[in-house]
């Protein structure tokens, strides 16, 4: 069924919108609701992945919990699909839809740091950056994305790995509680006390279970100045060169993180990147990562003292919003020659020259975790490795996706049935869905019957209620 309101096509619907209904929710509303032809609409429904066009009937810019939750009632009372958004950098896009219910926490950005009880509390509309800069002021973090200009609240609800992880554990090691408006309307909150089971769900599962309005988070003593940077060989000896990486940082001190990386430098020529990043005494720095400078002789190096809020912005200009994306992504347990050379032969093909290969090293207090502990299964995997094509012409789609796919037909027999729930993309299928959550898939179901028996959120790496 199509029918409009206030100019705005909705389609699939089943219940009918009474006339005035959307504007009582608009004037019940202390955010902004936008429908087509609105000022900001245009804009308000970008995101990031330049791939993704979607035109949303109703976008709800929520100012605070009751806003969110009157909009879940709202969507659920006319059946309009939902679709939740925090930073808007979801790979699929599953932040916007057609048609539907954009519920936008976007300006919901409050945060408040306890310096003395180490622990901060952020709205679902915070992104890295800012919470990183407002901990930061008191010596303080907790493991965030590597890219600062991306949500805390999809990431954190998917695991979260970043450059702190190996010292302080996932995102969600240090998550001590949610706030959440669940598939009814109603105000939860889920810490180790209170609903321990949606606790543990939201610590992996990603947006299935409900939308979080606010994170507690427990923070570490962390910089303010460390010690990260790139360092750049040759990319004829980038199989060499990422092996010996890898073999010297597998007894590495856990204060030291690496991303090896194939990437082009801004001339254009492809290079071996080793991005590093030191958390731990100064002092110990150089000695840590000399091994890493030795490997061969680098074509550049920006290595140096610097801010955690500037190691968090290292790659921010890599992957700046609204290019067209497309990617595939697995976790390893270990990294083998054979797959650095896959990934270099077909690096050395890429259409593209923004595009870039990745494998991010975890191990040390990610592995520390029980697998059972939290919803996110992986705790034993060596590397995340992810291939991301990134180019600016819709002309170029098509050879873009299909260098991804064709790097992807030759390493996927040689990868383990595990990938990062965050990190999948649209098009991949239930089998890929399963390996993202791996042995916590059946948990988690029972858990979805329980707090969303109407599968309400799904646009998501959606875990489908069993019957
Ligand atoms: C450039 C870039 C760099 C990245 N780097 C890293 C990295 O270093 N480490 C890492 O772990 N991941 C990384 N990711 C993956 C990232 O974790 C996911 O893309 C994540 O979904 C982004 O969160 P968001 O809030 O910005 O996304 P959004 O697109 O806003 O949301 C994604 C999904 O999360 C759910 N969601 C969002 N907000 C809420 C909420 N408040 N309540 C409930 N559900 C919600 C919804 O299902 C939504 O569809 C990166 C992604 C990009 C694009």
């Amino acid at each position: 069924m199509t029918r409009l309101i206030q100019g705005v096509t909705i389609t699939g619907e089943r219940r009918a919108i009474p006339a005035g209904a959307v504007d009582d929710l608009r004037a019940a509303l202390r955010g902004t609701l936008l429908v087509a032809g609105d000022p900001g609409y245009e804009e308000a429904r970008r995101v990031w992945n330049g791939m993704i066009d979607r035109r949303p009937a109703l976008i709800a810019q929520c100012a605070g919990i009751a806003d969110v939750a009157r909009a879940v009632q709202f969507a659920r009372a006319y059946d309009l699909l939902i679709a939740v958004r925090g930073g808007g950098h979801s790979f699929p896009g599953h932040s916007t839809c057609d048609g539907g219910f954009v519920i936008d926490l976007s300006p919901m950005r409050t945060i408040q740091v306890d310096p003395q009880a180490r622990r901060a509390r952020a709205e679902g509309g915070v992104l890295w950056g800012e919470l990183d800069r407002a901990t930061q002021q008191h010596g303080l973090a907790v493991t965030g994305g590597q890219v600062s200009h991306t949500g805390i609240a999809g990431l954190t609800l998917g695991g979260g790995i970043g450059w702190l992880m190996r010292e302080h554990g996932l995102t969600v090691d240090s998550l001590l509680s949610a706030d959440v408006v669940s598939a009814d309307g109603a105000q939860l909150r889920a810490s180790a006390e209170e609903n321990p089971e949606l606790f543990w769900a939201l610590r992996g599962g990603g947006g299935n279970f409900g939308i979080v309005t606010e994170f507690e988070y427990r923070l570490h003593p962390v910089g303010p100045m460390l010690y990260g940077g790139l360092i750049g060989y040759p990319f004829a000896d980038a199989v060499k060169v990422l092996r010996d990486a890898r073999d010297y940082l597998a007894t590495a001190p856990e204060a030291l993180s690496a991303t090896l990386v194939l990437l082009r430098s801004p001339e254009g020529h492809p290079l071996a990147g080793i991005a590093v990043c030191y958390t731990g005494d100064p002092a110990g720095a150089e000695p840590a990562i000399a091994p890493l400078r030795r490997l061969d002789t680098p074509v550049m190096e920006q290595l140096g003292p610097m801010p955690y809020v500037a190691v968090q912005q290292m790659i921010d200009q890599v992957a700046v919003p609204g290019l067209r994306y497309y990617m595939r992504s697995n976790l390893l347990n270990a990294l083998d020659e054979e797959m650095i050379g896959i990934a270099a032969e077909h690096f050395a093909r890429c259409p593209s020259p923004q595009s870039i290969v990745i494998f991010v090293q975890m191990g040390g207090a990610v592995a520390r975790v029980s697998p059972e502990a939290t919803a996110f299964p992986h705790r034993q995997a060596a590397y995340s490795f992810t291939a991301l094509s990134i180019w600016t012409d819709p002309n170029a789609d098509e050879e873009n996706v299909a260098w991804i796919k064709s790097l992807w037909t030759d390493l996927r027999p040689k990868l383990p049935n595990a990938v990062y729930v965050n990190e999948l993309s649209g098009d991949e299928g239930e089998a890929r869905l399963r390996a993202a959550y791996g042995p916590a898939y059946e948990r988690l179901a029972a858990l979805k019957r329980r707090y969303d028996p109407a599968n309400v959120f799904r646009l998501n790496q959606n875990i489908a209620p069993p019957a």
